[in-house]
């Protein structure tokens, strides 16, 4: 589904992707691990066109999407939930939905997916005249997800959700994520979290410093000595 082939990123002279390959085939769970500053956000900004890449390919279904615009990326059906879930904090539980549907005219379609958005998260329901900014840590992740799902993700790019979030809330969150992979959607999951994240992964990709160090499934990952040492607290 999504093939990155030899992809350099860098911010001026700091180089945060130095040539790194990876795919996703459609279906799975893919997650990126690593410690801060290793290049995850900056890869799944690539990947959907907010940061620019300096050399390589991003080829998602057969198309070269390396120098798309943003809105042309969400539209071919990938889509970030990104870090810090970033809610339009002044406008209204629902109006986040509605932002997350801007590229699209379907007006009934729209509807109907606020609607499912609200059967999956009653909580947003109960909130939906609230703004975004009132609700919990938890809830605005989830109010992230749903804001996403209004793009009818095929792929669904998620950037640290467990972040701030209590034990409880980052096991629910994991089992929606869960579900969403289960009802079709390939995800992939850029977390710290790399305990949780390779419980729910099929395969995974360690970077550190801009290069992907270590790859395998996500059984292989856990029972690794050195991830165990480096990432697992073992
Ligand atoms: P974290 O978990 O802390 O978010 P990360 O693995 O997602 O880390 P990135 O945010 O992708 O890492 O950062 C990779 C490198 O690029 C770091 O050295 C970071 O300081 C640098 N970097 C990221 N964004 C920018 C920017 N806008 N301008 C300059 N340097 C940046």
């Amino acid at each position: 589904m999504l093939k990155v082939e030899n992809l350099y990123v860098s911010y001026g002279a700091i180089q945060a992707l130095q040539g790194i390959s990876f795919v996703v085939n459609k279906g799975e769970i893919v997650t990126l691990i690593g410690a801060n500053g290793a290049g995850k956000t900056t890869t799944l900004n690539a990947l959907c066109g907010i940061v620019p890449a300096a050399s390589g390919s991003i080829i998602f279904e057969d198309k070269n999407i390396g120098s798309m615009e943003a809105h042309d990326i969400v539209s071919l059906g990938i889509t970030q939930v990104p870090e810090g879930r970033r809610v339009f904090a002044d406008l209204t539980v629902e109006d986040n939905l509605n932002m997350g549907a801007y590229t699209r005219k379907d007006v009934s379609g729209i509807k109907q997916d606020i609607e499912s958005v609200y059967e999956r998260f009653p909580r947003l329901r109960e909130r939906r005249k609230q703004p975004a900014g009132t609700l919990s840590g938890g809830e605005q992740q989830m109010l992230a997800i749903g804001r996403a799902l209004m793009t009818r993700p095929r792929l669904m790019l998620l950037d640290e959700p467990s972040m701030g979030l209590a034990p409880l809330l980052v096991m629910e969150i994991f089992e929606i994520i869960q579900d969403l992979n289960k009802e079709g959607t390939t995800i992939l999951l850029v977390e710290q979290n790399a305990h949780m994240a390779l419980k729910i992964a099929n395969r995974a990709y360690v970077l550190e410093t801009g290069r992907i160090v270590l790859q395998g499934t996500a059984k292989e990952l856990m029972e690794s000595e050195d991830i165990q040492k480096a990432y697992l607290g073992g």
